[in-house]
């Protein structure tokens, strides 16, 4: 069978258990080549043309010129597409040239893409003959005993951001000789630097910065991004520099053909559709005895287990070598993830069930099918997952199988959506001032902030770093002033509590009764509803049961069991208007921004049966209640809507949370966040703005500029959301629109209609957009 073949029997299977709803296709197209340019090392020419690379594509080309210039830059084009040569080809050319003297740091998001990177290098090297030169990882398995030759002797150091921030810099006198000669700095996938880890990583490249300017050093950055709608943008607030963009892809490609396939109804009225991992599991029955690769990526750790199963069961029933059916995940062995890698890329592996875990760049050839059981959650992860077939210009296939949820539900409607609008926009903000003071504190450790400096205490372009600096010195005594210098005071080594992925370093241990080993870490507002007592803790697959939470310190103790069931927490959530910064007035409501406070509490917990979803118990929480600061956005509607959408009867609340739960489902697609890092609350009466209210709010303590970009997107989102419910065809709500009807009412669907029709209103005359200051 082929991918045409296959294709074209999707479409045939009218007795399926999906139906193709909509289909697109990416038609082949040329490579648009370059020569390699004239300032190329000779040797270094002679061994890429020994690996059989010719001429460089366009982008690779334009990339490396302006990067051999000195200038810094960020590739954005898709997987696969060869970027790692925008940057080794200027690297190991300047290296080539200047010997022991030129140094380059690659920071790459795993260990497994580091050293996927090293193998690259070191078999360039050796087909040139230069074993002088030294490229290694730097990384948690790195032996004592390298690490030393590594600090002294690397000229290509591979690490990541987390080594940089706890290994490198706070010894950067270590590193003397790599800061010195450092001419060059690649970070790979900054697409995943967002939110939060992603305004920790852009303090940590400050201080990378700042060390470098200390010994004299002033590299050039190359970032390397999936493609995203703001690559300039995201790069230049990541390095603080001018970064050229290269986003044009010059490397060849076969016809892609994207296929939405549709679960079949099970019950019009609920919403009820045939599970998507049973219709990936028959596709997969199809192709599991043929030659086509395929890679099977879902949501869930749980359904990627599952999924597997179902496709081993299909393996044995056709006599086909199980080995052939293989999982990969994050929390599987460093040594069998290896393995499944080589082995996809051999071609021994024709089946590969996967999380996430291979969205990233690693190495695994070419494969010819792609099924994604459920949307990725943002267009780059759902293209990241789509390069990974067809790259031998060869035919290849994309199966979307849509569950159930309004998101899913909304592509499968609007496929449009993932072709002809830009991408999604990654944002950071490395001025939080949690993450902010958290790196002078750390970079004060590594240099003394100079009391009277020129150019923002050469902490790149930070605010408030003053204020910072003070109030470690005054209010914390970390630091200490003297001599016209802020010093680092405290007989404690800084960056060991300051981690890269939370913003809150109040976390919780998770904590196992019997090996009294720590399994895991959990940030305290998360923990509140998840580690209560009672409540069952999914970790690598097995079940532990919390049996006690010490709140006081912020420690919960496990034990494992072996239970059916589930537990999901019911959680009450009140946010407070603290201040208003900004006010744009629509035709029947005013959007607000500014910031809250945030207050959760627990209340009690349900206990539900895996598969089933029955319901088999129900217990009280006692815990306190969880409060933080934050950014919100706030939708007011005016008395008028409320009084014409028949708003002001408290029973009608469930038209109001429907809206808010389409909101919900919909800012992912409109805004690069996981659907639980933003919170959208429905009031009827708002106890500040004293009507009924929509509130968008940040779930991250501090905020992360998140509902900042939500309050400029918001009337795309109302208008996503009216569309959907508009066509959606269950009655009186489903889980694919405003949720379950029991919760919202028998009005709920029409309700979040009208309420939604109400606020896309416009008035003629006058320029919504335009705003207007209010305090
Ligand atoms: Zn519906």
């Amino acid at each position: 069978m082929d991918v045409a073949e296959l294709v074209r029997a999707l479409a045939a299977d009218g007795e399926g258990p999906a139906t193709i709803e909509a289909r697109h296709t990416v038609p082949a197209r040329p490579a648009a080549f370059a020569p390699f340019p004239e300032w190329l090392h000779p040797g270094l020419r002679q061994a890429l043309e020994a690996r059989g690379i010719l001429s460089l594509y366009s982008h690779q080309r334009r990339a490396a010129d302006l990067l051999a210039e000195g200038r810094s830059v960020v590739v954005a084009t898709p997987t696969a597409s060869g970027k790692s040569l925008c940057y080794l080809i200027p690297v190991l050319d300047r290296l080539f040239r200047l010997g022991a003297d030129a140094r380059a740091l690659f920071l790459f998001p795993t260990k497994a893409l580091s050293r996927d990177q090293m193998d690259e290098v070191e078999e360039i090297l050796k087909a040139c003959g230069r074993s002088d030169l030294v490229v290694a990882v730097y990384d948690g398995d790195t032996p004592p005993a390298t690490r030393r030759a590594l600090r002294e002797a690397g000229q290509v150091v591979i690490t990541n951001p987390h080594m940089l921030h706890t290994g490198i810099l706070p010894n950067h006198t270590k590193w003397q000789g790599l800061f010195t000669g450092l001419h060059y700095v690649v970070v790979d996938e900054v697409h995943t630097l967002s939110g939060v880890y992603g305004s920790h990583t852009a303090n940590v490249l400050r201080r990378l910065r700042r060390i470098a300017a200390h010994y004299g050093a002033r590299p050039s950055f190359c970032l390397c991004s999936a493609t995203i709608s703001n690559p300039g943008e995201h790069a230049r607030r990541l390095v603080e520099l001018p970064v050229e963009v290269v986003d044009e892809d010059g490397s060849a490609r076969g016809a892609k053909h994207y296929l939405f396939l549709n679960p079949k109804v099970l019950s019009e009225a609920q919403g009820l559709r045939v599970p998507a991992v049973d219709v990936a599991r028959q596709i997969g029955a199809r192709l599991v005895a043929s030659d086509l690769q395929t890679i099977f990526f879902t949501r869930s750790r749980v359904t990627m287990e599952v999924l597997l199963k179902y496709l081993r069961d299909e393996a044995r029933r056709r006599n086909v070598d199980q080995e052939r059916v293989m999982g990969y995940r994050g929390g599987y062995l460093p040594e069998l993830r290896r393995r499944v890698e080589r082995d996809l890329a051999s071609g021994r592996v024709t089946s590969v069930v996967s999380t996430s875990a291979l969205e990233l760049g690693i190495d695994i050839g070419s494969l010819d099918v792609c099924v994604l059981v459920g949307y990725p959650g943002t267009v780059s992860s759902t293209f990241q997952r789509a390069g990974r077939v067809g790259r031998r210009q060869r035919e290849s296939a994309v199966l979307f199988v849509a569950r159930g949820f309004a998101m899913d539900q909304y592509l499968i409607r609007n496929p449009g959506y993932l072709f002809d609008q830009p991408r999604e926009a990654v944002a950071i903000d490395p001025d939080n001032p949690i993450i902010l003071a958290n790196h002078v504190k750390c970079a004060a450790f590594e240099l003394p902030f100079e009391q009277a400096p020129g150019e923002n205490a050469g902490f790149g372009q930070a605010k408030w770093i003053r204020e910072v600096l003070d109030f470690l010195t005054d209010d914390l005594k970390l630091l200490v002033r003297e001599g016209g210098r802020y010093h680092y005071g405290a007989p404690t080594f800084p960056a060991d509590g300051v981690s890269l992925t939370a913003a809150d370093m109040d976390n919780v241990v998770i904590q196992d009764l019997d090996s009294r080993k720590v399994l895991a870490e959990i940030d305290r507002p998360s923990a509140i509803v998840e580690v209560y007592e009672g409540a069952i803790y999914g970790h690598q697959g097995d079940q532990y049961l919390v049996e006690r939470f010490d709140y006081a310190d912020r420690r919960a103790f496990v034990k494992r069991v072996d239970v059916d069931y589930y537990t999901e927490a019911d959680t009450e959530t009140e946010v407070r208007v603290l201040h208003v910064d900004e006010s744009v007035p629509y035709p029947a409501y005013v959007a607000h921004r500014g910031e809250v406070e945030v207050t959760t509490l627990a209340k009690a917990f349900k206990k539900i049966r895996f598969y089933t979803r029955e319901n088999v118990g129900a217990d009280e929480i006692h815990l306190p209640p969880e409060t933080y600061l934050t950014e919100a956005a706030t939708l007011a509607l005016d008395p008028a809507l409320a009084q014409q959408v028949g708003l002001d009867k408290g029973s009608d609340a469930g038209g109001l949370r429907g809206v808010a739960e389409l909101i919900q489902g919909l800012v992912p697609l409109f805004v690069r966040v996981d659907p639980g890092d933003v919170g959208v609350l429905a009031e009827l009466r708002h106890p500040h703005f004293e009507r009924p209210t929509l509130t968008i709010f940040d779930r991250i303590p501090d905020g992360v500029g998140l509902s900042e970009r939500i309050f400029l997107v918001h009337r795309d989102v109302l208008r996503a959301a009216l569309g959907l419910v508009e066509r959606c065809p269950c009655r009186m709500g489903c889980p694919a629109c405003i949720g379950p009807s029991p919760d919202q009412g028998l009005r709920g669907k029409a309700l979040a209609r009208a309420v939604l029709q109400g606020m896309l209103q416009e008035a003629p005359g006058r320029d919504p957009t335009r705003r207007t200051g209010a305090g």
